[in-house]
């Protein structure tokens, strides 16, 4: 018997696994959201038997997961990962990612395990509705921020989220770095979105990126931390780094004293005109009518209109007054 099926146990336990599995069991199958013991899940991964979850699949639906492609992605996700703890951009077990590997499946990390130490066997498979297909672990909370973000955007193909403390610093003031001030800056990620606060790990905190996603591939999430998406995990990844540096590099400039200078007008058109080139999503691709750079009026961050008001450099010049007024009032009153 080459398969095993323990889709009627909630818990499944290795006593449960030495009694049903023979020498050439190479899967099991368990149900949607049964848990696996640690003891269970070290058996299967020594005798490399594979986990399906959620009764039988469709032909060919399991081979995906266990496929050399599928292999392959599951250890670009794992290298991913080290790369994202190593850069201190996921903490705990924060963080996530996937891969778009078929019409309707994705590959994604498992839920409570640090980004460090993941390994090819850890990873899961769900559908685009989050119902798991493969995989020892229950797949992560937030995948289905991940799932709306391949609804809604064809192109992307694989999607990192993580908490870079520079990046998420923007996302806790609310504000966004100005553009045109690094070339790398505006190709790669240029206008960044930012998405109101939702409780992680909820169909309403997944809903919240989907009006930036298709012309974004970055969004800084409200008091939470980024999601980036990319045509790999490894470009995915790149955004993120990106986009950390930029608003990094931005908070040390802005404290040198000096204005900072912007790249001029036809220089920055030169950099969009690459960055179409390139096939990456920019609001500004399409808006003939707006400027190319969002200039701040503070050092190093511009304000977020509040909903339902459009982003005009009337609200800069507006908070620019009031900065000025303040001041002029305040000066009058102490010389009283
Ligand atoms: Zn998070």
């Amino acid at each position: 018997m080459k398969s095993i099926d323990l889709s009627n146990e909630k818990v499944i336990t290795l006593g449960d696994l030495t009694a049903a599995a023979k020498d050439d069991t190479i899967e099991l199958l368990v149900g949607e959201n049964a848990v696996m013991t640690p003891s269970a899940l070290e058996f299967t991964e020594q005798h490399r038997i594979s986990v399906r979850r959620g009764g039988r699949a469709p032909a060919g639906g399991n081979d995906l997961f266990t496929s050399p492609e599928a292999e392959a992605v599951k250890e670009e996700i794992c290298h991913v990962g080290r790369k994202l703890w190593q850069r201190q951009y996921v903490d705990g077990n924060g963080g996530n990612i996937s891969y778009r590997i078929g019409p309707n499946q994705v590959i994604c990390t498992p839920t409570l395990l640090s980004k460090a130490d993941l390994r090819p066997q850890d990873l899961c498979m769900v559908d685009l509705e989050g119902k798991q297909l493969a995989g020892g672990r229950p797949r992560t909370s937030e995948i289905l921020m991940h799932l709306e973000i391949y609804k809604e955007v064809p192109e992307a193909k694989a999607v990192v989220h993580c908490h870079p403390p520079h990046a998420t610093a923007y996302a806790i003031v609310g504000r966004v770095p100005p553009t045109c001030v690094i070339p790398e800056y505006e190709v790669f990620i240029g206008k960044v979105a930012l998405s109101p606060y939702e409780t992680p790990g909820t169909p309403e905190f997944a809903r919240t990126v989907i009006p930036f996603v298709k012309t974004h591939n970055t969004v800084l999430l409200g008091n939470h931390g980024i999601v980036c998406w990319g045509d790999t995990v490894t470009h995915a990844e790149w955004y993120a780094e990106v986009v950390d540096t930029y608003c990094w590099t931005l908070m040390l400039a802005s404290q040198l004293g000096a204005p900072l200078s912007h790249i001029a007008g036809d220089k920055a058109a030169d950099l969009l005109a690459i960055k179409k080139k390139l096939g990456l999503p920019d609001p500004r691709h399409e808006d003939k009518e707006c400027a190319v750079c969002d200039l701040p009026a503070g050092p190093g961050s511009i304000a977020i209109p509040p909903p339902g008001r459009p982003a005009s450099p009337r609200s800069e010049i507006e908070e620019i007054i009031q900065a000025v007024t303040d001041r002029v009032i305040a000066a009058l009153q102490t010389k009283r």
